[in-house]
């Protein structure tokens, strides 16, 4: 039998914060939020250890929130995360509960952007610093921060911070911080070199599993696999693709080059399909997820960069075009299908130099169903394009541009019901809005024919 959730008031009395949760609708918490809450809540360091999509954001957030001197502006809170993306997601989960009160100043700091305007930007203050470790060590050195009065660090995703070789520079940050503090440690995974860590970092922590219920609840996500030869798997991708008909899927493989090539091939065969790896200009890893994130592109086709943490809704699927290197690994993939209980797909194609490896995650108790290549029927002849196009508009936050204001020029001026305008996300200099694919032409002359705001912008048609 389901075990009933609980709502936050449970734990939390604040009352703004419970009015900002229900107006974004969190009624009730997820059990990782459930099982730490109260202990973080209390000060306690913890080691939290839960799959992926299951609300770990929250369960660090809002203690942090609810616990700010907002009136001292200074940095009280850290985030360490493992890449930009993730960071800047976590920022933003951040930034919308932040809203229960005024004047949260939340910094996100990561390299690939330009170290000046971050500088700029934290001289005016900050409460809480979101960020990767490279370029938070950085800003230490410069002094343009400063760790003394930090209470809480967050190390997310710890062991993959771990892999990717932070640790000393976790260690140098960690020691420009008081030793009085709370320290907690997240993570959907939680390798033998990560106690070490933990030892180092934290004070008798406390540790939180719901790995034993989750090894009991039926995954959400049906898996399978399809056995493959090298040479064939580019045309037994575009048959499964053309058989199931997904409209969002991430495809992962092993390498950049690999990733690229593969991305070319489905844009050639007529597939609205991008690609995210780490070669990629910054710029064009936002967008790119973007665009696949708001229903631009049905395909992603990634390095395992996007395996760790993004949280994309409704992914319908996941494809494994190579097997991943670890069971690790391979359980971050596949979560990123079948969130928040919703179900999910998980495709995976093994050769034969990967039976062994295929082996070894049923041993572990992953359990397939096969598919056979030759009984995949195509549904549609030719690829089925994406829903929406998106128009890029150059004018941000920077430029006061806001969602409502969009909206409003799209449905007063131009006559385009609501119900045909997708996701609008507004980043520092540029606005993006989804259009349904029929509707783009109409959406994008009228928007180059008028002001918003009382200005013109450049407007571009992606995808
Ligand atoms: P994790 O870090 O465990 O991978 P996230 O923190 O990214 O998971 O959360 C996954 C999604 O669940 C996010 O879209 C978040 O907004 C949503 N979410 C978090 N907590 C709740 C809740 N209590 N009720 C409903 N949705 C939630
Ligand atoms: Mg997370």
């Amino acid at each position: 039998m389901k075990k009933q959730t609980t709502p936050f008031n449970h734990f939390i009395q604040n009352s703004a914060m419970l009015e900002t949760l229900t107006r974004l609708g969190y009624q009730n918490m997820t059990p990782i939020q459930e099982a730490s809450l109260p202990f973080i809540l209390e000060g306690r360091d913890i080691v939290a250890k839960a799959k992926t999509g299951s609300g770990k954001t929250l369960a660090f957030g809002l203690p942090l929130l609810l616990g700010l001197h907002v009136k001292q502006m200074r940095i009280q809170s850290v985030v360490l995360c493992p890449t930009r993306e993730l960071a800047e997601q976590v920022s933003s989960e951040l930034r919308k509960v932040a809203t229960f009160t005024h004047n949260i100043k939340i910094v996100t700091l990561c390299g690939g952007t330009r170290f000046v305007p971050q500088c700029i930007s934290l001289e005016h203050g900050a409460h809480i610093v979101v960020g990767t470790p490279g370029r938070i060590l950085q800003h230490l050195q410069e002094k343009t921060i400063d760790f003394s009065h930090i209470k809480t660090l967050v190390l997310d995703e710890a062991d993959r911070m771990l892999d990717m070789g932070f640790y000393e520079d976790i260690e140098k940050i960690i020691n420009k911080m008081p030793k009085e503090r709370q320290t907690l440690l997240f993570s959907a995974t939680f390798p033998k070199e990560i106690e070490q860590m933990c030892q180092e970092v934290q004070k008798e922590a406390l540790h939180v599993s719901l790995e034993e219920e989750e090894k009991h609840a039926p995954l959400a996500i049906e898996q399978s696999v399809l056995r493959v030869d090298e040479p064939e798997k580019e045309k037994a991708l575009k048959a499964l693709l053309l058989s199931t008909v997904p409209t969002s899927v991430i495809i992962f493989c092993k390498t950049k080059v690999g990733v690229a090539k593969l991305q070319a091939y489905l844009y050639d065969e007529g597939f609205d399909a991008l690609c995210l790896h780490g070669d990629l200009e910054q710029i064009a890893r936002d967008e790119n997820l973007l665009l696949f994130a708001n229903g631009s592109a049905q395909i992603l086709v990634a390095t395992d960069l996007a395996s760790r943490g993004l949280d994309i809704k409704d992914v319908e699927m996941v494809i494994n075009y190579d097997l991943p290197q670890t069971m690790e690994i391979y359980t971050h993939r596949i979560g990123r299908t079948g969130r928040m209980g919703k179900e999910g797909r998980a495709i995976s194609f093994v050769t034969q130099s990967e039976e062994g490896f295929l082996n070894e995650l049923k041993r572990e108790g992953f359990a397939f169903t096969c598919k056979e290549l030759g009984t995949l029927s195509p549904l549609h002849v030719n690829p089925k394009r994406a829903s929406f196009i998106t128009l890029c508009i150059d004018g941000g936050k920077k430029q006061k541009v806001r969602a409502g204001d969009i909206l409003g020029v799209l449905t007063k001026d131009i006559g385009l019901d609501g119900s045909l305008i997708g996701k609008i996300d507004i980043l520092e200099k540029y606005a993006y809005v989804a259009i349904t694919r029929e509707h783009a032409d109409k959406a994008f002359d009228g928007l180059c024919a008028t002001t918003i705001k009382n200005r013109r912008f450049k407007i571009w048609k992606l995808g």
